[in-house]
Order: C-alpha cells, then structure tokens, then sequence
C-alpha cells in the first residue's frame, strides 16, 4: 500500500515542518502548502487523503477553505486552532471538518487523530484521480496537461487548462464560479466572476462547440458544470 497522502495548509512555517516530520514518522506522505489558495490548488491536483488545515490563515482563512473544500470533495479535514474556544470548534463541525485539534498539541495525539480520520475512510474507498479523461470526443491527459478534440490536439491557455481540468475532474458536479477562480488562476485576488465567463466562452470556441452543445453547462445562479457525452 502507497503511503497515504496529507496535505498540510498552515501559514507557520515551524508548525507546518513540525507536522510534516510527525505525519512521516507516522508513515504518511505530507505536503505543505503556506495559504489557502495554494492549499486549494495543491488539494485539487494531489487529491490527498487528509487535509490539516489551520484556522487561522492569510487572505483567505481557514473555514473559508473548508467551504471551497467541501464543494469539491468529502475528504476527512483535521482543524488546527490557537483559540481553544467552543465556538470555533461547534463552527468547524458544522462547516463539515471532521476533527479538531487545538494549538499547542502533542505529537501522539496529532497522529491518533490522523489515523482516526483515515480508518474512518478505508483506501479502497478513495477514488483514484484517472490519468487520462476521454468521452470520446474530447480528451484530456492530465500528465501531460494536452486536451485533444477528436484526436487532433487544441492549444490551451494555462488558465483555460486548469479551468477545464476542474471542470472535468469534477464532472457532473456544479462548480461556482469563486471556486473555478480559486482552482484555475494563479491569482485570483481581485477578479471577478465575469472573467469566468469570458474563459469559459473562450474554452468552448476552442472545445469546438457552442453555448448550446458545448460540454461545460452553465447553471444559473450557481456556476458551471461539465457533461460527458
Ligand atoms: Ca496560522
């Protein structure tokens, strides 16, 4: 059995090596990442097994994390706090985090928690991230980032790449147009959902196919949606 994948979201970086040599002494793999968005596209293409997120982090905080998390995924998400406080944790088990953990703990209990969450969620029960997505028209080699339209290959921004990417991962799944932001631009900071748009448009014309019978579906109100043929 392949290591069990962690990823670590945590702005301080004493704490997050600290974890890392804890989590690999526990037998897991872990990855860092310093902020949110980082964590959410780290989180995107590494499909972790279990997410350690802190609370409290730049720009983007940590329950706002867990919101963008849970949109995409039901993976098991361990909360880090500095506050203690009964209110933070009844809100991070409302918003969907599994556990909770607060600031200062102790090696032992961080991975028993972890161990915990990951029983909860056999392997065999965690769906492997496909290497190559073909609907038989489209088709798109995540290894090697190439989109293919009945074969003949179709040049890509990185942007609208990782936009179609999300979208295909995520097939039949409703994604908004902030989390489409968050997994797709490399700074999102400051861009409105309008941009998504304008992408997505583009992406279709590239895709060879129009609003009508494009794959990506625009849901009103809510976002977009990929749909295999
Ligand atoms: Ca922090």
């Amino acid at each position: 059995m392949t290591a069990r994948q962690v990823l670590v979201i945590e702005d301080d970086k004493d704490i997050a090596l600290g974890l890392r040599i804890v989590l690999e002494r526990g037998g897991f793999e872990a990855t860092l990442a310093g902020n949110g968005r980082d964590g959410l596209r780290v989180f995107h293409t590494a499909r972790p097994d279990l997410v350690i997120l802190d609370v409290g982090l730049p720009e983007m905080d940590g329950w706002t994390v867990l919101e963008r998390i849970r949109d995409l995924s039901d993976v098991p998400v361990l909360m880090l706090t500095a506050h203690g406080q009964e209110s933070d944790k009844v809100r991070g088990l409302h918003g969907g985090a599994d556990d909770y953990l607060t600031k200062p703990f102790g090696n032992d209990e961080l991975t028993a928690r972890a161990l915990a969450l990951l029983r909860r969620r056999p392997s065999a029960e965690v769906a492997e991230a496909p290497e190559v997505f073909d609907d038989g028209v489209i088709e798109v080699n995540f290894a090697a980032r190439e989109v293919s339209v009945n074969g003949e290959p179709v040049a890509l921004t990185p942007t609208e790449y990782r936009l179609l990417a999300a979208l295909v991962r995520h097939q039949g799944q409703v994604l908004s147009a902030q989390t489409l932001l968050d997994l797709a631009w490399s700074d999102p900071l400051g861009i409105g959902p309008d941009r998504v748009k304008y992408t997505v448009m583009r992406l279709r014309r590239k895709l060879g196919a129009d609003t009508e019978a494009s794959p990506i579906e625009a849901v009103r109100g809510f976002g977009y949606r990929f749909r295999r043929k």
